[in-house]
């Protein structure tokens, strides 16, 4: 069984594929023409969100059986095609959970505490002390928007970690357990968004959750209380947030997804001081790339396996 890993991956999970016997060929970003000729006689093949698996990739794969996102999004593979040629298609979700949930509460004290801002200022000589009177996340209330994986993560750190109570709204209501565990009431949208502090966002982007934060929404919210967005841009209408952070509806917001990525050069939310901006690095982290290329493989070796 030859696997062809067209992203990089972690060496562990490399190891563990020559050690359940399949031979490796590694192309690290392959053109879709370099794809093409590589895959011929390929029985697997891994990818990042990179590259891109098209139709003619797809229908050049004489052998393919299995396709193995080493993460989460699967936008780069085209699905269709892969279920007319009976293709099994395999991601990681579960591996960055940590990673995003922990980058989530990052941006809540980075705002909260004006880290960003401080260490600008600091680096042009300015001693903003008076500037960066903060807020503390302890006794605060959190609204999760979303509480599945990532959104029970940050929920469980916010209040085990710092004390903080818990609200969500979700279509799907937390096992009882959960809700038990974390003091979490179920809420709907409205209430969430005017009684939380903070409010953060992990739902999927979907037609249902477009611009779900929208200017109506975004005016329920406290003054004094900040937006963090690390699911997708999309969820929020960025014009109605910029609008809201430079009118003071809001007090700040932490970003690591945007509508446009790259964020483009001079975009209005990168003028604003109550803004902290991250380059969509939820689950860039050692340990979860780490977990998806190990959860990847284990998947196509228990695949092959079952067969
Ligand atoms: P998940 O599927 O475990 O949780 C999503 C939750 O949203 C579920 O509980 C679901 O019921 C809820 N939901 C779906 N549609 C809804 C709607 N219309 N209204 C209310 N709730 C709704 O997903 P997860 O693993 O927690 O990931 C959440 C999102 O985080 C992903 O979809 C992805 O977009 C994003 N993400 C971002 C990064 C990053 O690098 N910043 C990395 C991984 C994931």
């Amino acid at each position: 069984m030859k696997v062809l890993i067209a992203a990089p991956i972690h060496d562990k999970a490399i190891k563990m594929l020559k050690e359940a016997g399949f031979e490796v060929v590694v192309k690290e970003y392959p053109d879709e023409n370099e794809l093409i000729g590589l895959i011929k006689d390929a029985d697997a093949l891994i990818v990042r969100s990179k590259p891109l698996v098209t139709r003619r990739v797809i229908e050049a794969a004489d052998k393919l059986k299995v396709i193995g996102r080493a993460g989460v999004g699967l936008d780069n593979i085209d699905l269709e095609a892969a279920k007319e040629r009976g293709i099994t298609v395999y991601n990681a979700p579960g591996a960055p959970t940590n990673s995003v949930a922990e980058l989530a509460i990052g941006l809540m004290l980075a705002v909260l505490r004006k880290i960003a801002y401080a260490d600008r200022s600091m680096r042009e000589g300015k001693w903003v002390k008076k500037e960066c009177l903060g807020q503390e996340l302890y006794g605060k209330t959190l609204g999760v928007i979303g509480m599945g994986r990532i959104g029970r993560t940050v929920a469980r750190i916010a209040h085990h970690g710092f004390g903080m109570k818990i609200i969500y709204y979700d279509v799907i209501r937390c096992p009882k357990e959960i809700e038990e565990e974390l003091e979490a009431r179920c809420l709907d949208l409205e209430t969430v968004l005017r009684t939380a502090d903070v409010i953060t966002i992990h739902v999927p982007l979907t037609p249902q959750t477009k611009h779900l934060i929208n200017e109506e929404r975004i005016k329920l919210m406290k003054p004094t209380a900040i937006l963090i967005n690390t699911a997708r841009g999309g969820v929020i209408d960025t014009n109605a947030l910029v609008k809201a952070l430079r009118e003071g509806w809001i007090a700040g917001a932490g970003l690591d997804v945007f509508e446009e990525e790259p964020l483009p050069k001079n975009h209005p939310l990168a003028e604003l001081d109550n803004v902290v901006l991250t380059p969509h690095i939820g689950a860039n982290t050692i340990e979860a790339q780490e977990r998806a290329g190990i959860e990847i493989v284990r998947k196509i070796v228990e695949f092959f396996r079952s067969k």
